[in-house]
């Protein structure tokens, strides 16, 4: 078993309190990182004071953008216990992005082992209010310093931690939607399917204009046809229509959350019928002129489910469930917060303690 140090900051912060914690703005104490050299590989996994760290002005990343990285929650339980959700899934995701940016496999144990050293050190950092967590943020980038382009053989990783306060302040309020027919998130073949900032810097654009023309968020077309649905924002999307929950088959350029997995999950458990496939966005608006789409919600690690109140496209609009959250998104939200703070037992196994 690889060692990883520990260098312990000489006084410790503290959570802020009393006041409402931004989203990824407040860090802890310390953070895990770790180094690859080609001949060498993964070396000198450490824990150390979060801290600024040295960059040249040609490190690879910079320019050419080759990065991923992870986001999870820690949570902390009435009882006073803390507990990660579904650790080893997020682990393993990293490594397929890791696969698709070119970036060198990581030992997923190691990664295990190390996050949940890091979490157990700055388990008072992980807030106990209701909706609160603590954010996780592992990623990776290109840090070798020239500007051809070529494989790296530099590479930095770090996880670094941030408390993070209630998503819903005061309850859900539905969201409007641009389904967008100008811009493309990706494509197959693409890095679609990777978490990867590429995925986010070309989002901007288009949820700039979005924002412009009053919508909350934009519903990603696919790049070919323009017409099957991919996913919303950065979340994946999901329609209940006639009892059956639909969202789209992961085919190579959509994004496989853990909380669609989750939700999936809990849908059969439920004995709800639960479809991967691809889904036009025609058959939304049919299934809608029929009076047969009952709800449409996003869902991520931030937001957990993200009803959506009304979907724009092409100066089309049509209005979901009144604009109103609908009863089977306010359950599989209250189910998955109740299981992540510790209200619902825990029968899927999703929650890990964080010990010592
Ligand atoms: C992270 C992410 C999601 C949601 O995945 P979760 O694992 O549920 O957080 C969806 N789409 C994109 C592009 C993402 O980066």
């Amino acid at each position: 078993m690889t060692e990883i140090a520990l260098t312990k900051v000489a006084k410790a912060g503290s959570l802020p309190a009393g006041q409402e914690l931004v989203f990824g703005k407040n860090f802890t104490d310390h953070m895990f990182a770790m180094n690859y050299l080609t001949g060498k590989g993964w070396y000198n996994p450490r824990i150390v004071p979060y801290a600024d760290f040295p960059a040249n002005p040609a490190m690879i990343v910079l320019h050419y953008g080759q990065a991923i990285f992870e986001g999870m929650k820690a949570f902390r339980s009435a009882d006073n216990r803390a507990w990660v959700f579904r650790p080893y899934d997020y682990l393993s995701r990293f490594n397929r992005s890791a696969k698709l940016l070119n970036i060198p496999q990581m030992d997923v144990e190691l990664n295990h082992t190390a996050l949940l050293k890091l979490l157990a050190l700055e388990k008072d950092w992980i807030p106990g209010k209701p909706g609160t967590s603590l954010y996780i943020r592992p990623f990776v980038f290109a840090d070798e310093s020239q500007l051809g382009v070529k494989v790296a053989d530099s590479y930095k990783m770090f996880i670094i931690l941030s408390p993070v306060g209630a998503y819903y302040k005061i309850g859900f309020k539905p969201i409007s939607i641009k389904v967008e027919d100008k811009y493309v998130r990706a494509t197959i073949g693409g890095l679609g399917e990777a978490k990867t900032p590429a995925n986010y810097a070309m989002s901007l654009a288009a949820q700039q204009d979005a924002y412009a023309e009053g919508f909350g968020q934009v519903l990603w077309l696919d790049a070919v046809h323009r017409k099957y649905i991919e996913e919303v924002g950065t979340m994946n999307i999901l329609f209940k229509i006639k009892g059956e929950v639909i969202t789209p088959a992961l085919n190579g350029s959509i994004l496989g959350g853990m909380t669609r997995k989750t939700v999936l999950e809990l849908c059969r458990s439920w004995g709800v019928k639960a479809t991967e496939r691809q889904i036009s966005i025609e058959e939304v608006f049919d299934a809608h002129a029929k009076g047969e789409l009952e709800e449409v919600f996003g869902s991520g690690t931030a937001a957990v489910i993200s009803p959506v109140g009304e979907l724009t496209w092409k100066g089309q609009k049509i209005v979901i469930n009144n604009n109103q959250t609908g009863a089977f998104s306010q359950k599989l939200f209250d189910y998955v917060t109740g299981v992540q703070s510790g209200k619902i037992a825990d029968q899927f196994n999703w929650m890990e303690e964080i010990k010592g």
